[in-house]
């Protein structure tokens, strides 16, 4: 990566200093203001840990949900505050304040090691603004700027964009965090330089969202397998029956174009599971692609597909997987989806690369208990696949280049 990272500063260049950490701590709340899921929080004890050993005074920004632009109690980042301070074995404090004077003492009255977390930056109509009064007041909060919160890098906002360019160009440095490294390390190699046979698995409810992926991956992959109801899409591009499925209309003639594009390369599910409801406890069929009944939806891929998915991902070196093959909220229609999981699992022991992106097809891979037996799971989703369409993100072009550094 052509960005300086974490990993480039030695000790004394942190020793005592104030090492401001933009994090994604954007963490599921309940009614009770619990943290459900603290996976995200985890992903930066890494850089928080590098950062405590060395010295540094740790202050963190992230923001929460979607308060837009005002003081939301429910999205107060306390309750994200008090878990860190759970699992992450330093003194951790809380203000209720994002900039400002009492923001500003906080970060001077840090100990080496003790670690402050702010208040929600979008509690300030200007963070999304990428405004660059709130960029200036961010930047009196620490000497170095580190960015850890790749799942908010394809956002230019003030905390993730701004205020690194601000460090910048008053000489102070902007680097990537571990976590941040991580991803782009990942992703960065499946796209540039994937060991071959090379194999993404795509899903997830619609085919807009992804046609550029799809667009960007279909020159680099050996196979690219669909799944989900995009799936639909492409049956109705080959003039077959789809039922009561689930299919963006007005993506079809774009399904036709890739399907005549990508060739052999692009494998389509053969059968699938219908149901008249998508809920538990509904009726179930597996039927063969061609035979989707009227009134019925394909809700997940079927077994022969799942069989053939399978021994696809059985002989590859790299993984690449984005959205679940079904409706996989719904028991009785997960197994499309394990399936691939499983497969993936499998490959890893055996030595290949195995990456999942995307919020919903992270979440599966946890809920069956995978998520340590995948190479890489991605705590991004719109990040990871704006960066898999080969777009830059806002949040990584602001940060110092590498070489500069490097050959100095
Ligand atoms: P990710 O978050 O992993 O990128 P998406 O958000 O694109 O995935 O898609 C996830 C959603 O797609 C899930 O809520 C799932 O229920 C839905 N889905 C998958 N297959 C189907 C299908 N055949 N019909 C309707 N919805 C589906
Ligand atoms: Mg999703």
């Amino acid at each position: 990566m052509n960005k300086l990272t974490l990993r480039d500063l030695s000790a004394d260049e942190l020793r005592g200093r104030r090492a401001l950490v933009r994090v994604d701590y954007n963490v599921p709340l309940d009614e009770r203001q619990q943290v459900t899921d603290d996976t995200r929080i985890r992903a930066t004890l890494p850089t928080l840990e590098r950062l405590a050993e060395a010295g540094a005074r740790i202050i963190l920004l992230s923001h929460l949900g979607r308060p837009k632009g005002k003081r939301v109690p429910e999205m107060s980042l306390r309750p994200a505050a008090q878990r860190l301070a759970e699992i992450f074995d330093r003194k951790v404090v809380f203000v209720g304040e994002t900039v400002g004077e009492q923001a500003e003492a906080a970060t001077h009255d840090l100990g080496a090691r003790e670690v402050l977390v702010l208040e929600n930056t979008r509690f300030d109509a200007r963070e999304e603004k990428n405004d660059p009064a709130l960029s200036q007041a961010m930047a009196l909060l620490g000497d170095l700027y580190i960015n850890d919160a790749f799942g908010a890098a394809h956002r230019a906002h003030a905390s993730t964009a701004g205020v690194a360019e601000v460090m910048r160009g008053d000489g102070r440095l902007a680097v990537a965090g571990l976590l941040m490294e991580r991803e782009l390390e990942y992703l960065g190699r499946a796209l540039d330089d994937p060991r071959h046979p090379f194999v993404a698995v795509l899903g997830g409810a619609k085919i807009s969202g992804k046609i550029d992926v799809i667009q960007a991956l279909l020159p680099q992959v050996d196979h690219l397998l669909i799944g989900g109801a995009m799936a639909n899409t492409f049956f109705r591009a080959m003039g077959l029956d789809t039922g009561r499925s689930l299919v963006e209309e007005e993506r079809v003639e774009l399904a036709r174009q890739l399907l005549e594009s990508a060739g052999e390369k692009l494998v389509l599910p053969v059968d699938a599971v219908v149901a008249q409801r998508v809920e538990a406890g509904a009726d179930t069929r597996t039927v063969d692609r061609e035979q989707i009944p009227g009134d019925w939806m394909a809700v997940d891929v079927g077994p022969r597909t799942g069989e053939v998915y399978r021994r696809v991902i059985a002989e590859a070196e790299t993984v690449l997987w984005n959205g679940p093959m079904g409706v996989f909220e719904v028991p009785e229609f997960t197994r499309g989806t394990e399936g691939v999981a499983r497969a993936l699992a499998e490959a890893t022991e055996r030595g290949a690369t195995t990456i999942v992106g995307g919020g919903d097809s992270a979440a599966a891979v946890a809920e069956l208990g995978l998520s340590e037996r995948m190479s890489h799971v991605s705590t991004g989703g719109g990040a990871s696949l704006e960066f898999l369409e080969g777009r830059t993100l806002p949040g990584v072009a602001a940060l110092s280049d590498g070489d500069a550094r490097r050959e100095a």
